[in-house]
């Protein structure tokens, strides 16, 4: 588990923009849980953080200057110099905010990367459909609480499991049929094989571990999981062993990893098939914010010891 003492706050001098580039304030900054594997000095989909230079992230916030025509001062902009409180972004590395009638920090949400997490993940990785019983975890966070109201408004059955009693009820109120507290007493490969009575058809995988092994082990012919994240994982010393995986071969599981980034062609599809589910009017878009740049790291500690309900942001 990373410690206080890993994260600095500094003030570095400013610099004038150069042609093409912006300079914007930034209002919202996201953390997230794949940013502890930027904390490790290993190849991977994305580049580790470097010693001493700032680390970056997901941040949304207004253009205060600009050096380029089509980003004038005012637009409302998303992109990835976030830990940060002002930054000098080229313009191709910026998104305009769409004129959506929503608060500006969902983009860094429900309708941002978390949103495409959970539809991509769900619908094209798992390919579930209406009837298929689908198990999430850590679903009373970011992506989990989104991917249980997908599958609920796309006629599937839903078992989610969180951390504490708080949370279970208020996966309930989300619409799932049953949820799972999985610090509680009973071990979770039986709190799930006692909610999914006729197994499980799809696994929504956020955690690794015991979560996935009590999914092998309830998983039907044919299921299909999705893995999503592995948190259980992230700050591990060591490696976890599946009991239940041998039943990939007699169940035929198929198990895809994947990274949301995969689909970035179908940006369009995302958001018209997300924003229909928000516009429904039962979508509940909860986050859990904590205020001020110094407390950022706080934030992103907090997201291995389940302090955040919905996506953890930190607002400046
Ligand atoms: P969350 O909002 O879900 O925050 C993390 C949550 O995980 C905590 O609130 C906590 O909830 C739970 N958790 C933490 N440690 C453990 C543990 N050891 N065992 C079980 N639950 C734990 O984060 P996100 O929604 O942003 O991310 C969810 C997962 O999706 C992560 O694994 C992340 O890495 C992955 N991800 C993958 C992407 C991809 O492209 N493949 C993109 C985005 C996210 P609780 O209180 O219930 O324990």
């Amino acid at each position: 588990m990373p410690v206080m003492t890993d994260f600095d706050l500094r003030d570095l001098p400013q610099r004038e923009l150069a042609d093409g580039e912006v300079r914007i304030a930034n209002r919202w900054l996201s953390v997230d849980p794949y940013m502890r594997g930027r904390m490790n000095d290993v190849k991977s989909y994305v580049p580790p953080f470097q010693l001493d230079a700032p680390m970056d992230g997901g941040a949304v916030g207004e253009v205060i200057e600009s050096k380029a025509a089509d980003l004038p001062v005012g637009t409302r902009v998303q992109h990835m110099a976030g830990w940060r409180d002002e930054a000098i972004v080229p313009a191709k590395g910026v998104n305009k905010l769409p004129d959506i009638d929503l608060p500006e920090q969902a983009f860094l949400g429900a309708l941002g990367l978390t949103g495409m997490t959970a539809w991509f993940g769900l619908l094209a990785v798992a390919e579930a459909k209406a009837g298929d019983t689908v198990f999430v975890s850590a679903a009373a966070g970011a992506v989990g609480s989104v991917v249980v109201q997908i599958a609920k408004a796309k006629g599937m059955t839903v078992i989610g499991s969180a951390g504490g009693a708080e949370k279970v009820e208020w996966v309930r109120s989300l619409g799932a049929d049953h949820v799972i507290d999985y610090k509680g007493d009973v071990p979770l490969v039986k709190a799930l094989g006692a909610a999914a009575l006729d197994g499980i058809d799809v696994y929504f995988d956020n955690v690794g571990g015991d979560h996935l092994d009590a999914a092998l082990a309830h998983a039907n012919q044919g299921a299909r999981f999705a893995i999503c994240g592995m948190i259980d994982g992230y700050n591990a010393s060591q490696p976890t062993s599946l009991r239940y995986l041998m039943r990939v071969i007699a169940a035929r599981i198929r198990i895809q990893g994947f990274i949301v980034s995969d689909f970035m062609g179908r940006i369009a599809e995302f958001q018209q098939g997300m924003g229909e589910i928000v516009a429904g009017g039962n979508f509940q878009r909860e986050e859990t914010v904590v205020e001020g740049l110094e407390n950022m790291p706080d934030a992103f500690l907090g997201l291995f010891s389940g302090q955040n309900k919905g996506k953890m942001l930190v607002k400046l």
